[in-house]
């Protein structure tokens, strides 16, 4: 098992989203808890119309959560795990962090990409980095405008999607792999797309736009 989850037996609660990495429709949230009496003693307040004449162990969602009334999310879950089996998730996911391993192999090997962040899971965080890049003090403004644009020109372009995010102060491009039908062909593309566009920024100066 990966080494960064170790002690997460210990945690006191864990929350996930089925609705990413378990690829169930959205929406279904999902809060693991150690101690199911601590939700009782936290949420637990009946008053007198849903008291019952004897105190018994059934599950009342009143006394676990805010809300009483609500959908019944768990059973896509539990249908798709039962439908599916545990395996096909294992693989689906164990296929998807090997893909954000070949996507940052890629980043590390090409000149003119630069990776900002470990990548033990399934996000890779990296940016564009042409040569004509400043190595003075103005170097991270101006790749964080450029990557900015290109971020924002992958968008029109639609060939693939990434979200951005700032790591020390550099704004990093950030692909985050959750699709089971992901392939290394949609990585190829996504890293192909982006050197064509950010080549077309750097050559045009869009970057540069506004500097002033
Ligand atoms: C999905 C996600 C959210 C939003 O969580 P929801 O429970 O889906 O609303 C926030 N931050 C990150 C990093 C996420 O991946």
């Amino acid at each position: 098992m990966n080494s960064l989850f170790a002690g997460l037996d210990q945690a006191d609660s864990v929350a996930l989203d089925p609705h990413k990495w378990l690829s169930i429709p959205f929406d279904v949230g999902c809060s693991l808890i150690q101690n199911p009496s601590a939700l009782r003693d936290t949420y637990s307040l009946i008053p007198a119309y849903l008291r019952k004449e004897e105190e018994d162990d059934a599950w009342e969602s009143h006394e676990r959560h805010f809300t009483l009334s609500r959908s019944f999310r768990a059973l896509k879950v539990w249908m798709s795990l039962r439908t599916f089996g545990r395996g096909r998730f294992l693989r689906a996911i164990e296929s998807n962090i090997d893909l954000a391993r070949h996507l940052s192999q890629v980043v590390q090997e090409a000149p003119d990409f630069e990776l900002l962040a470990p990548v033990p899971l399934s996000i890779v965080c990296f940016r564009y980095v042409p040569p004509d890049a400043p190595h003075d003090g103005t170097r991270d403004e101006w790749l964080n405008r450029l990557n900015a644009s290109l971020a924002d020109a992958l968008l029109a372009d639609g060939r693939a999607f990434l979200s951005r995010t700032t790591l020390k102060g550099k704004l990093a491009l950030r692909a985050c792999i959750l699709n089971h039908r992901t392939s290394p062909a949609d990585i190829d593309i996504l890293f192909r797309t982006l050197r064509e566009l950010g080549q077309a920024i750097d050559r045009t100066d869009l970057h540069l736009v506004g500097k002033e």
